[in-house]
């Protein structure tokens, strides 16, 4: 446990991948008085939900709430083993489809002690996400709508990137002042604002390339990432494949552009974008969390061409 805040520690996972960084934060907020709140507590891993139950003891603290940021199975799993050891509730999105006890709708609060988290709704990475800040402190929990490393993926059907654009705006909005990012992977963030500018901007400007490919032609997603993401480490591809499909359906949706089905064959290339045998790119314990995180397997894969409207 590495204490990064006044009244909040980090307790990392044990899950490091190219999805998840060096693993899952979690963290333990201090309410005082030996009331303490966990968020996050990612995957059903036994000797990471020790951890939690022995910080707690040691300390003679319990825990009052478990909190989840999202349904992804590198945030959620552990919570339930860990209400199991403390009698605590879980508490989750009210879209959230995995174990819980009680839902926070926006603006809804969470005490412990002396403190109070308050739940945002952002959705965008997943539709069941939610952000938390540390009132007084003025500290954001993000999952991973803002992570300490890199970029998040945004990834149909679950991941909506117009969604996660009114997301980013709006913790910039409301928080950018925030005093620091606690995100689900990565170090801390302190300065939050140039951090969400940041994220905005490289929405922006991957949107603007998708847009100025399509202005030489129709093209298909993996003729778009050949180009796009030419100089980028070809086994984030099909996440690339992915994302450009988010930008896509958000575009169609505005009637900037056309989508057209085709009929032909996958190639193998193609298919190794679209339809990807994840056990190649990742471990099998990983590639789980690669499907959640990049929704393969919602849909059969299929060629479409895709043209900016006249
Ligand atoms: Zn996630």
């Amino acid at each position: 446990m590495v204490a990064v805040g006044p009244r909040v520690s980090r307790l990392r996972a044990p899950n490091p991948s190219p999805m998840t960084l060096d693993g899952t934060n979690g963290y333990i907020v201090d309410g005082g008085g030996g009331a303490w709140i966990a968020i996050d507590p990612g995957p059903d891993d036994p000797a990471h939900i020790a951890a939690f139950v022995t910080a707690a003891h040691d300390a003679g603290a319990r825990f009052e709430a478990i909190l989840v940021t999202h349904g992804h199975p590198d945030h959620y799993p552990g919570a339930a083993p860990l209400a199991e050891a403390t009698g605590a509730p879980v508490y989750a999105h009210t879209a959230a489809t995995f174990p819980h006890d009680r839902t926070l709708a926006d603006g809804e609060r969470v005490t412990a002690g002396a403190v109070a988290l308050i739940a945002l709704d952002t959705p965008g990475h997943a539709r069941d996400h939610l952000v938390y800040v540390l009132e007084g402190e003025r500290a954001l929990f993000t999952g991973d709508v803002i992570i300490g490393i890199g970029t998040v993926v945004i990834a149909p059907p679950n991941g909506d990137m117009r969604a996660y654009q009114r997301t980013l705006h709006r913790l910039r909005d409301g928080y950018g002042d925030a005093s620091v990012i606690y995100g689900g992977h990565g170090p801390e963030i302190h300065d939050a604002r140039a951090k969400i500018d940041e994220y905005i901007a490289h929405r922006e400007k991957r949107e603007a390339e998708i847009v100025a490919a399509l202005a030489h032609g129709p093209a298909t997603i993996p003729a778009m990432v050949e180009t796009i993401y030419r100089d980028i480490d070809r086994r984030l591809w099909p996440a690339a494949a992915r994302q450009i499909l988010a930008y896509l359906i958000a575009l169609e949706r505005e009637g900037r552009v056309t989508a057209t089905p085709r009929n032909d064959a996958l190639t193998p290339e193609e298919r190794a974008l679209l339809d990807p045998d994840l056990s190649v790119i990742v471990s099998e314990r990983h590639a789980a969390i690669v499907r959640a995180e990049l929704g393969f397997g919602a849909e059969p894969p299929r060629l479409v061409d895709y043209a900016l409207t006249r």
